[in-house]
């Protein structure tokens, strides 16, 4: 699937919201931040464009149109599951790759498997453990221990 990167803005914080919100919670956020004057600004402006220069200088009815087409965006990345998950696993590899030091390069079949839970294990130096599950190899290459900081990139 050819999938634009869509990770240059952070658009948890633009709904105001967590990567672990659940899905409902993110709806609501976005429900909230729907209901504030900027977005009836907005509509104002797109339906009755001379109307508004009387309440709001122009500056500020741009400024807050930016801020829609923000939210509107956030929305649309975060509201939907597909392109949500397409986010979340970019977020985490580059912060993986900015953060944290490469603690070796591991062939998936040199980790353990575990039929049960269709995942993947490798005990790091420290006494944690990197796991990642089968379905999530195909767009994941960095993986970092459950108890420190280091992180291990997967070659397939
Ligand atoms: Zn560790």
């Amino acid at each position: 699937m050819a999938f634009e990167r869509i990770n240059q803005k952070d658009w948890y914080k633009v709904l105001g919201a967590k990567p672990s919100d659940s899905p409902a919670e993110l709806k609501r956020k976005y429900q909230k931040l729907a209901l504030l004057p900027f977005f009836y600004v907005f509509f104002d402006w797109q339906y009755h464009p001379d109307k508004q220069e009387a309440d709001v200088p122009a500056g500020e009815v741009e400024e807050r149109v930016q801020r829609f087409i923000e939210i509107d965006q956030a929305w649309k990345i975060l509201g939907n599951e597909e392109t949500k998950k397409e986010y979340d696993l970019q977020q985490r590899e580059d912060n993986l790759t900015k953060e944290w030091p490469l603690h070796a390069q591991i062939y998936l079949e040199d980790m353990s498997w575990n039929e049960d839970e269709q995942l993947y294990t490798l005990s790091c130096r420290c006494g944690g453990n990197y796991s990642i599950f089968k379905n999530e190899t195909k767009d994941v290459s960095l993986v970092c221990c459950d108890t420190c900081s280091l992180v291990i990139e997967i070659l397939q």
